[in-house]
């Protein structure tokens, strides 16, 4: 597309969100019995008549531009129903992502006891997370319980989460809304990820019999120049070689709830809990003091 072209498309693309914005808020504000999505054709129809466009529209620009967006808000209106409808059932995991409020039980609101607590807050004022909150327009805390049976909570460097929670999966009293609490390894990007499964620490997992959960995010950085990490594909070929029992989380939970001798899904100690949530606030200031130092050098 030559320069005065692009221009023209940037232009129109701005000229179009702003005119869809108008279009909602004049619905909103008139309430004018029209959805939105019907408007918003009728705009489409309107303008591509109207305006003189000429732009040819290309698979990349609908998978680059257009589709993250609709996917996302899709993603974001997803109805529990329609989960059900369409998968068959009710999701088994919950995990709380990052910044969304209807995070359940999150923030400063994993820790125990008051000084932790006023750390993680002062440490993090912007953070509020409400899922929990009974009133609160974010509240889900009693479809969480009656719709979900696992909720991720803390997250560590070992590979042997079962070690580092031998609870697992753990029902904390504190947090009623909760079903069944389980803690996995940290392999948020394809950095940890690939650290995480070195050989030694493989070797290591299936010598003591342990029991890996792993978390992780795909679209960050595994890939290297279109393909996924040499390092790491190699990595998880060689994982795959080996005896192990490759299944999906709840799988592994379901087992660890079942299994003579485990926990049933019990209590956990209230020693346990706490030493969880130090360790893993521990690991938290390390990983902020690395990135610190990392920004200064
Ligand atoms: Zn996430």
């Amino acid at each position: 597309m030559p320069a005065d072209t692009t221009t023209l498309a940037i232009e129109l693309f701005v000229g179009l969100v702003a005119a869809a914005g108008l279009v909602g808020w004049l619905i909103h504000r008139l309430s004018l019995p029209i959805p939105y999505t019907v408007a918003l054709v009728v705009l489409g129809v309107v303008a591509g008549v109207v305006l003189p466009i000429d732009i040819e529209v290309s698979p990349e620009i609908v998978l680059l531009v257009l589709l993250p967006g609709l996917v996302f808000e899709a993603a974001l209106r997803i109805d529990i129903d329609d989960f059900r409808r369409t998968f068959g059932g009710d999701p088994v995991i919950n995990a709380n992502h990052s910044m969304n409020t209807e995070n359940i039980y999150w923030g400063r609101d994993r820790l125990d006891g008051s000084v932790l607590r006023w750390l993680y807050g002062r440490m993090t004022p912007w953070e509020r997370f409400r899922g929990h909150e009974e009133g609160s327009e974010w509240f889900w805390g009693d479809v969480c319980r009656q719709r979900t049976r696992y909720v991720r909570n803390f997250t560590f460097d070992g590979i042997d989460t079962l070690k580092i929670n031998p609870a697992m999966p753990y029902h904390d009293p504190r947090r009623p809304y909760v079903n069944l609490w389980f803690s996995s390894a940290d392999g948020s990007d394809g950095r940890r990820f690939t650290e995480l499964i070195r050989e030694e620490n493989v070797a290591r997992l299936e010598r003591e019999n342990g029991c890996c959960i792993v978390y992780t995010h795909f679209a960050k950085g595994f890939l290297q120049d279109g393909r996924p990490d040499p390092v790491w594909e190699s990595r998880m070929r060689a994982l795959a070689k080996r005896p192990g029992w490759f299944v999906p989380a709840s799988q592994v939970l379901d087992h660890l709830r079942e299994r003579p001798g485990g926990g049933g899904g019990g209590a956990i100690r209230w020693s346990e809990r706490m030493s969880l949530s130090m360790r893993w606030a521990l690991e938290r200031l390390r990983d902020r003091r690395r990135a610190q130092n990392g920004k200064r050098s």
